[in-house]
């Protein structure tokens, strides 16, 4: 398989136990579509965090599929300012130098924001569950303050 951007040989390498195809000479990266997953998967929890839609702000890039060679299409991974190729036939995605290690950023980042949510979640949980309703324990909280 060739770089989309400069035809270079693609070599295979291991990127957190997912198979990528690398370009050598501009250091970008070529994904299988279902290789994105993957490596999402190995900072995402489970398919809830996952199930989000992840392409905006589509429109047709300059680079052409390594696969079929078809006009690609570049969009926005997941509204965040992160721009990846992808081939419309489901071949993979293109991922430029420095955009890997951007895409794990933000993926993380995505993750470290749901399981905030998760946690706030759970302590309201926890405290409806403590015993009679939340808004006697803020009640209680009060009266205790006025002793
Ligand atoms: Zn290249
Ligand atoms: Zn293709």
């Amino acid at each position: 398989m060739k770089c989309p951007r400069d035809g270079s040989e693609l070599t295979a390498e291991d990127y957190k136990g997912v198979e990528v195809d690398r370009c050598v000479s501009c250091d970008g990266r070529w994904l299988d579509h279902h290789e994105l997953d993957q490596v999402e998967a190995t900072v995402a929890g489970d398919e809830d965090q996952r199930r989000a839609t992840i392409a905006y702000a589509k429109r047709t890039s300059e680079l052409r599929c390594p696969v079929c060679d078809k006009p690609m299409t570049a969009f926005n991974y997941r509204a965040y300012n992160l721009e990846l190729d992808t081939c419309e036939d489901a071949h993979g995605f293109w991922l430029d130098s420095g955009e890997d290690q951007r895409m794990l950023e933000v993926m993380k980042e995505r993750v470290r924001g749901l399981n905030r949510a998760a946690s706030a979640e759970q302590r309201w949980g926890d405290l409806k569950r403590g015993g009679g309703s939340v808004w006697n324990k803020i009640g209680s909280i009060f009266r205790g303050g006025r002793r």
